[in-house]
């Protein structure tokens, strides 16, 4: 039997760590990783670290920049990675 709420889609490595932790912190895990947006520095097309299958948790690091795979862009991009519950890390 599945369970009733199957989860939308998720990356391997979210449902390899989300299957490792207790429900509560998953969730937990879900809402940080997706107030964290990576944004192209080329296109400035923008997701949530969540939508693009990763997961961001307990790290507050300022003026990251990490390699995507850019939707708009088609190919690998630099990004930039902040949190948008905090407008003056940007
Ligand atoms: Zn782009």
């Amino acid at each position: 039997m599945k369970p009733p709420l199957s989860p939308p889609r998720l990356s391997l490595t979210q449902r390899f760590i989300t299957s490792l932790v207790p429900r509560s912190l998953a969730e937990d895990m879900e809402r940080h990783s997706r107030a964290w947006k990576i944004r192209c520095c080329t296109c400035g097309a923008e997701r949530s670290i969540w939508d693009v299958g990763g997961i961001r948790y307990k790290a507050y690091s300022k003026g990251k920049y990490t390699l995507i795979r850019c939707v708009s862009c088609g190919c690998l991009r630099r990004a930039e990675v902040y949190d948008s519950r905090r407008p003056g890390t940007r």
